[in-house]
């Protein structure tokens, strides 16, 4: 390995710097991990051979340099997202003798930027959307090259401020809202304009560089499985291309790359028409960076492209050419974020009570951050872990995939989980027709393809049960007979439960000893013989009618986690009387508006006092640069207001409570 590097600085968090460090520790290299306080107890402080603090986070410059002076590394390496394609970060280290483990600063710079990035390829030959940017009126470039368009920010990144307009009427609008977010997000609101490319299909080059002039690719992945423009399923290679195409499409990255003198690893991203396939591919932007899907791509070629990196840095050829580039097999990755599918994406959190994560499947890989204890906000990302798999063809690889998303339980936090497994089900994903829309198009079935009709299944109702009844005998003393409804004569009396859940309540019904031999009844349903034995740690195994499921669970006050096939339930046990919803519900009626999830509030659009009708906007709440309008549940009066634009809220914290208008009489 490189004997430059003794030390390296990973200046990132998460998933990514854990990726990062796994291969350091393969190398014999020492690794220096870098934190913020709300990272203190993180996975990746605690994983790596040292950790600094960084006082005011993973974007003060300053603060990273001098984090890697002090620990005495000789590079830094970005991860992706924070500095990894910052220019003045990357010469920063330069000027501090720091080796930067990315692509030289005038690379980052011309690929920074999504309008100069075109035009630089277009100039050496590589096909490009066709559009126009800034300063250009973007109204006449919408013009003449047809709707519908696509609006993106110059700067941008993570899918964030792009808009597709169908027609000229919605264009002002969508530019004004594009450039707000491009603003905010990247401080940066220029804009440019594209055609939006029909059937769309997203795939992208690997290419790696070395400072002697070699360039080679290696292979294709395609994310076309996206939502809000934001990649979920990624996977190599892809199933639209021929060799001919994969030939020639590598071969635009390679010029594309070598158009700007670049230097290690990054993605040339394309966008090819689905039902065009005999089209080139359109460029749209080069990643000058390591990327979230990059597993895939080192599942098919067996290479370790965070190695590369670091030799490439340390100034080595590449150790292989073109042809001695080998593609085998499959490889699919999934995105596990933090987020509720059945209240649409929004951004969740929480802390994580208990963690199952595939452990020793064969040829599973699991990127992830997460260890019990781990606190997820709104600071960050909201991306968890990754899921990757391979097979030696697709359909094993799926299948693969599949395997480990079921016996993934992140408990404590709402995750993707389940919905990301009923996509990989879906019949075109199977076929490998895939699209940048087929999420969209196909959301209502996906849903219920994840989540069934019921809230909570009736057997996950019962296992919370038996738990409960398990609990309580023991606080009781260990004796199972001992439960606070008591005897009747000869046999053990019924424990009703009241279990809530999203909004429905269900009452089961208990007795006997949950340990050795139940019975339990859910809602009307007849009572099964039921059973309940510790599993080691934090799994359980229920037993119902002679048949045997393993859930993971956890107790949160009074709030219990279960786990199971990738879903996760969170249930509440109440007392007969008491209020049945959860405060999270929403309960329609009591005028109470609530932050749909953890963030910040943009804007007030309303003051208190003010009279408002049903599903007028109140206020914006923003979470990963992603707004979310909340409404006016009924006409009324705002009559409490508790928030202020430019503070943070938590989830379900009270933004509003709208009241009935008083009569009339009753004013004067
Ligand atoms: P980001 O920097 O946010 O990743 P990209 O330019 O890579 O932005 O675009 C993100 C996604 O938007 C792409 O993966 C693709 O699905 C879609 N997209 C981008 N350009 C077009 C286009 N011209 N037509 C249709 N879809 C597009
Ligand atoms: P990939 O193409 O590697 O999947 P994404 O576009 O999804 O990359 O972004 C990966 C990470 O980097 C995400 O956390 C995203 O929010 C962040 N990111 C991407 N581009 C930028 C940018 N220009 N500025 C800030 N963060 C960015
Ligand atoms: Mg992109």
């Amino acid at each position: 390995m490189p004997s430059t590097f003794e030390t390296v600085l990973v200046a990132n968090r998460g998933e990514i710097a854990l990726r990062v460090i796994r291969t350091l520790r393969r190398l014999g290299v020492r690794s220096v991990a870098v934190y913020s306080d709300a990272d203190a107890g993180a996975r990746h402080v605690r994983e790596a051979d040292t950790a600094v603090r960084l006082a005011s986070g993973y974007l003060d410059i300053e603060q990273v340099v001098a984090a890697a002076k002090a620990s005495g590394a000789q590079a830094v390496h970005p991860g992706y997202g924070f500095l990894a394609e910052n220019t003045a970060f990357a010469r920063r280290c330069a000027e501090e003798g720091l080796v930067f483990v990315g692509p030289p600063p005038q690379a980052i710079e011309a690929m920074g930027d999504k309008i100069r990035a075109k035009e630089t390829v277009a100039a050496a030959g590589v096909p490009v959307v066709p559009g126009g940017a800034e300063p250009d009126d973007l109204a006449a470039v919408a013009e003449r090259i047809g709707y519908p368009v696509l609006i993106k920010p110059s700067a941008g990144g993570g899918g964030k401020g792009m808009i597709v307009v169908r027609d000229a009427g919605e264009l002002p609008q969508a530019l004004e809202s594009a450039r707000r977010t491009a603003a905010a997000a990247f401080g940066d609101g220029t804009l440019l304009i594209e055609r939006y490319v029909t059937d769309p299909r997203h795939i992208e080059i690997q290419i790696l560089a070395d400072a002697h002039g070699n360039v080679v690719h290696l292979g294709e992945r395609e994310c076309s499985l996206q939502r809000r423009h934001q990649k979920i399923v990624e996977e190599a290679p892809s199933p639209l291309l021929d060799e001919e195409t994969r030939r020639r499409m590598g071969a635009d990255a390679v010029r594309a790359a070598e158009s700007v003198g670049y230097v290690g690893a990054g993605t040339v991203e394309f966008i090819v028409s689905g039902d065009r396939p005999g089209d080139p591919g359109y460029f749209i932007e080069m990643n000058t960076r390591l990327q979230v899907e990059h597993p895939v791509t080192e599942m098919v070629t067996g290479l370790d492209l965070v190695e590369l990196q670091l030799r490439v840095a340390a100034g080595e050829p590449l150790p292989l050419c073109q042809e001695e580039v080998r593609l085998r097999g499959h490889a699919v990755e999934a995105r596990v974020y933090a987020e509720d599918p059945q209240r649409g994406f929004l951004p969740t959190g929480g802390e994580v009570l208990a963690l199952a994560e595939p452990d020793g499947m064969p040829h599973v890989r699991v990127d992830s951050g997460l260890r019990p204890g781990t606190v997820v906000g709104s600071d960050y990302d909201p991306m968890l872990s990754k899921v990757i798999a391979w097979g030696p063809d697709r359909e094993t690889a799926l299948r693969g995939l599949d395997a480990a998303l079921r016996s993934t339980a992140v408990l404590g936090v709402t995750t993707n989980v389940a919905f990301l497994r009923a996509l990989l089900a879906d019949p075109d994903v199977a076929a490998g027709k895939l699209g940048t829309g087929l999420i969209d198009q196909r959301l209502d079935a996906l849903l219920a393809a994840a989540y069934g009709p019921a809230a909570v299944p009736g057997d996950v109702l019962a296992a919370a049960a038996l738990i409960l009844h398990r609990r309580l005998a023991t606080v009781a003393g260990d004796d199972p007979w001992d439960v606070p409804d008591g005897w009747r004569i000869g046999e053990p009396a019924w424990t009703t439960w009241r279990l809530a859940a999203r909004g429905e309540t269900v009452e089961v019904r208990v007795r006997g000893d949950a340990g050795r031999a139940a019975e339990v009844a859910v809602g009307d349903a007849p009572p099964l013989a039921a059973r309940l034995e510790g599993a080691g740690g934090q799994e359980v195994l229920v037993t119902l009618d002679g048949i045997t499921s393993r859930y993971t669970h956890a107790m949160d006050g009074g709030t219990i986690w279960l786990g199971r096939d990738g879903r996760s339930w969170a249930l509440t046990p109440h007392e007969p009387g008491d209020p049945a919803d959860r405060p999270g519900a929403g309960r329609a009626g009591d005028g109470i508006v609530r932050s749909p999830m953890p963030g910040t509030v943009l804007l007030v659009k309303v003051a208190q006092g003010e009279r408002v009708t049903e599903g007028q906007p109140l206020l914006i709440v923003e979470a990963m640069k992603m707004e979310h309008t909340v409404t006016a549940p009924a006409d009324g009066v705002v009559a409490e207001l508790p928030v202020t634009a430019g503070r943070p809220v938590e989830m379900d914290a009270v933004l509003a409570v709208v009241r009935d208008e008083p009569e009339r009489g009753e004013e004067s």
